[in-house]
């Protein structure tokens, strides 16, 4: 190893900031054995704040009618061929039942920005989640919408909101995403839901179209500015019915090597092993929480529409990215020397 590399990767373990170029300069090094070096610093650094726990949050995926056009997303409203649905309210608080019957006590609604999912209609259901389940938390995951709208699904009761910021340079999210999306908004949203009290996640996709290490430093230096409560990070994987369906997916090493940075950057955001890092490999989410994750977000969705939220091909919904098998889910966290925590799991600050 460098003794560049090591005296960078100490003044981010002293100072937890670096100026873009040594960010690029860590991003450029990744090998298995400056993953090894600095995996075990992300480690340590978590152990201190979380230990050996991980926290579990039940996914709904509410809808995936979308009214944007994403170029790398297979809900986006252009794809013709994907099956669309929603689900009831009843729907929505039968998942939460069941959710917190199996010991989840963070539920996650996520979905496509689908406006039939007024405020009037989420400041409802929020409203019942609160009230039937007052000792749970309540994140959305439903894009971009107007401060007036994230102050009103705050004072329901909505605790947390996950918008990841998909990319910080603004000339690369214009190649991810149409002309009637921005930048400039994306980033307004972030700081308004910050503002107004929100626990708030951003994130990006590891080998999103025309990424490198510039954007990625990028990336790095956002988190470290915005000091997000929350960190969403997952391989980008294609979609055959979308315009990056013949593009390469990203790579599950650099998503750890990315996770372990992150955890250096900021030692208690909460850092979920994602999805999309299980889909690409069986033993993802081990090798996410092995880099420095402390979430894991299973599935909750009623079995019949799991397969039609379909954001890239082969999205992993069974075994234990199903929040029905949290069994299988603490078994495999337990073989890796964790354990599966059944609590809100804020931030600890
Ligand atoms: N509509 C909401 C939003 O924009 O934040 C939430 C749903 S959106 C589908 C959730 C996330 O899925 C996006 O932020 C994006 O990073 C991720 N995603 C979409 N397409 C993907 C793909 N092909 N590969 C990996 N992740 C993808």
């Amino acid at each position: 190893m460098k003794a560049e590399f090591i005296a960078v990767v100490n003044k981010l373990e002293e100072g937890r900031s670096l100026d873009k170029k040594e960010y690029r300069l860590l991003i450029e090094s990744a090998c298995d054995e400056t993953f090894d070096f600095i995996r075990e610093k992300a480690i340590k650094v978590r152990g201190k704040i979380y230990g050996r726990g991980v926290y579990i949050r039940g996914l709904i995926e509410i809808s995936n009618i979308c009214k944007n056009n994403c170029l790398y997303c297979g809900i986006r409203k252009d794809n013709g061929l994907c099956q669309r649905y929603r689900l009831s309210d009843e729907e929505i608080l039968l998942c939460c039942k069941e959710g917190y019957d199996l010991g989840f006590r963070t539920f996650v609604l996520q979905g496509g920005e689908d406006p039939f999912f007024t405020d009037d209609r989420l400041c409802g259901i929020i409203g019942q989640i609160k009230s039937r389940f007052s000792n749970c938390a309540v994140t959305l995951s439903l894009g971009e919408r107007s401060t007036e709208s994230y102050e009103r699904l705050f004072k329901a009761g909505a605790d947390r909101y996950l918008l990841r910021h998909e990319t910080a340079d603004k000339s690369h999210y214009e190649r991810l995403h149409p002309s009637d999306m921005s930048f400039e908004n994306r980033i307004k949203c972030l700081y308004e839901l910050k503002s107004i009290g929100y626990q708030v996640g951003c994130g990006f996709m590891v080998g999103s179209p025309y990424q490198n290490s510039d954007t990625l430093a990028a990336d790095l230096k956002f988190i470290e500015t915005f000091e997000p409560d929350m960190c969403g990070i997952g391989p980008f994987i294609p979609h055959r019915d979308t315009p990056f369906g013949e593009m390469p997916a990203g790579s599950v090493f650099l998503t750890c090597y990315l996770l372990s940075i992150i955890r250096l950057i900021k030692p208690n955001i909460l850092l979920p092993a994602t999805t999309a890092l299980s889909t690409l490999d069986k033993n993802g989410r081990e090798k996410g929480i092995l880099s420095g994750a402390n979430v894991v977000m299973p599935n909750l969705s009623p079995e019949s529409v799991r397969g039609k939220y379909e954001l890239y091909n082969g999205k992993a919904h069974s075994g234990a990215e199903s929040a029905q098998l949290v069994k299988e889910l603490c078994r495999s966290m337990e073989k890796i020397g964790h354990s599966v925590l059944t609590e809100r799991g804020d931030i600890k600050k």
